[in-house]
């Protein structure tokens, strides 16, 4: 990939379907006016461009060359992870791979954190079947400032207890699990192949393509409109619900639990924050209790660093969607589901800076603390 055009302002419906050159965009229509930010590969630039132009599509480049990001991000990764060795100390401003999450919580973490599974769920405390809040991170592989995040989470929860009141008095009465590499297989891949790869690496025979989107694979309207059928679309659902291991055990897991009361699936990139529905236009029944909370934690967010935030309804905010994690959460009870969208909004877009990982985690752990502590100061 080499550019990355954004035909603006632009229903989604007039390209719903088209193909130019060989990339298909699958976006169903709906009433939303974003942009869409499209990767295209420097051999197919021309084509693309003037497919745009043919119809009348306005656009700007975004980024010129990716390449050059990625290689600046690897060159980055190297120098920063020399000086991490040599001076000894964990650093949550750098980018880490599956192994050295997994190795900061069997050492640093380990004397706050209970390891639930090994580098997949980390648990705050003890007890059982509290009420708990769900966080996940990286569901989808390139979205790396997700896992960064998470990182920095578990750290700040951990040593804010018992210092910090807010904190204290939430952990007091909830749990909070954060699952900091939900997608491990990808984001394995994404470090050793292919940065840009967003699905799982599940095969199945008959697909021409390998990967499911693990957040079109959750039981809500599975196979509906938003996601696709086709093995080699970024929106594939899979075979069938739950297939994923990756969503399966989530699944499993919430449900075996069952005293979730927030569930919150962190992504990147647009600088969002969802609630459900993704799969139909009907309002959530505490569609106004949570609209207003996205007000109240958006707030908080932007007041660190003036970081803007869009909130609203999955469908009416980006496009309509099925299959999708807090959708399925919500059908199953969890009042408090929501999806962050975080940094940027296309200027790096996947490949946010490492220098952004702390700001952006510092930001959106005000937003988050204000959606935990409404739901522990609001027992359902
Ligand atoms: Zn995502």
């Amino acid at each position: 990939f080499d550019l990355l055009l954004v035909p603006r302002p632009l229903l989604r419906s007039t390209i719903c379907g088209c193909t130019f050159s060989h990339y298909t965009l699958n976006y169903t229509p709906n009433l939303a006016l974003l942009p869409i930010d499209v990767h295209v590969s420097g051999e197919h630039i021309q084509a693309a461009k003037a497919f745009l132009e043919l119809n009348g599509l306005s656009y700007s480049v975004l980024i010129e060359d990716l390449q050059v990001l990625l290689e600046e991000e690897k060159r980055e990764m190297i120098a920063s992870r020399t000086e991490e060795r040599n001076t000894r100390i964990f650093s949550y401003a750098i980018y880490h791979t599956v192994e050295e999450v997994k190795s900061t919580y069997n050492s640093t973490l380990r004397l706050y954190i209970t390891s639930l599974m090994p580098y997949k769920h980390f648990k705050s405390t003890g007890g059982n079947n509290r009420p708990a809040n769900w966080i996940n991170f990286g569901i989808h592989s390139r979205e790396w400032i997700g896992p960064a995040t998470g990182l920095w989470f578990a750290n700040k929860l951990a040593s804010e207890y018992g210092k910090d009141p807010s904190v204290t008095s939430l952990l007091d009465k909830m749990d909070i699990y954060l699952e900091l590499v939900t997608n491990p297989d990808g984001y394995y891949f994404t470090h050793n192949e292919n940065r840009m790869w967003r699905k799982t690496r599940a095969k199945y025979s008959g697909n021409l393509c390998i990967g499911v989107d693990p957040n079109r694979n959750f039981d809500a309207n599975f196979a509906g409109p938003g996601a696709s059928s086709n093995s080699c679309s970024e929106t594939y659902h899979g075979p069938s619900v739950n297939s994923e291991k990756e969503v399966k055990a989530i699944v499993d897991f919430v449900k075996g639990h069952g005293n979730f009361k927030v569930f919150i699936d962190m992504h990147s990139y647009s600088q969002l924050l969802l609630f459900p529905y993704g799969y139909t236009s009907t309002k959530a029944k505490d569609h106004d209790e949570l609209n207003a909370l996205s007000k109240v934690s958006t707030t908080a967010l932007r007041s660190l660093y003036g970081t803007p935030y869009v909130y609203g309804p999955i469908l009416t905010t980006i496009y309509q969607s099925s299959g999708s994690s807090i959708d399925w959460a919500y059908d199953s009870g969890i009042k408090y589901a929501f999806c962050f969208e975080l940094r940027d909004t296309g200027r790096y877009g996947f490949l946010l800076p490492a220098k952004q990982i702390i700001p952006t985690a510092e930001e959106t752990y005000l937003g988050l603390m204000k959606i935990l502590e409404h739901a522990r100061d609001n027992p359902y």
